[in-house]
């Protein structure tokens, strides 16, 4: 699995939403690389961020939510 097809299910995986046979190539491949690794600890970030009740939404979490949707987008199209 390439990190632009990690990144295309990442999402979905952190989510729960995605098979099993493809969460075991997602795990695989964060095992062993640093960058998705990265980028799965971000999307994390993000979204405990926004789950946090009675707090206004952080521009700037919502900036960085913004840019990482869009990077998703972009290595999508590689
Ligand atoms: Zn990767």
């Amino acid at each position: 699995m390439s990190c632009a097809q990690v990144m295309v299910v990442m999402q979905a995986y952190l989510d729960g939403e995605v098979d099993e046979r493809t969460a075991k190539k997602v795990a695989k491949h964060l095992d062993s690389c640093a960058d998705c690794q990265y980028e799965s600890s971000v999307y994390v970030d993000i979204k405990k961020s926004l789950a946090q009740p009675k707090i206004d939404p952080d521009p700037d979490v919502l900036a960085a939510l913004s840019d990482f949707t869009r990077n998703l987008a972009a290595s999508g199209n590689s």
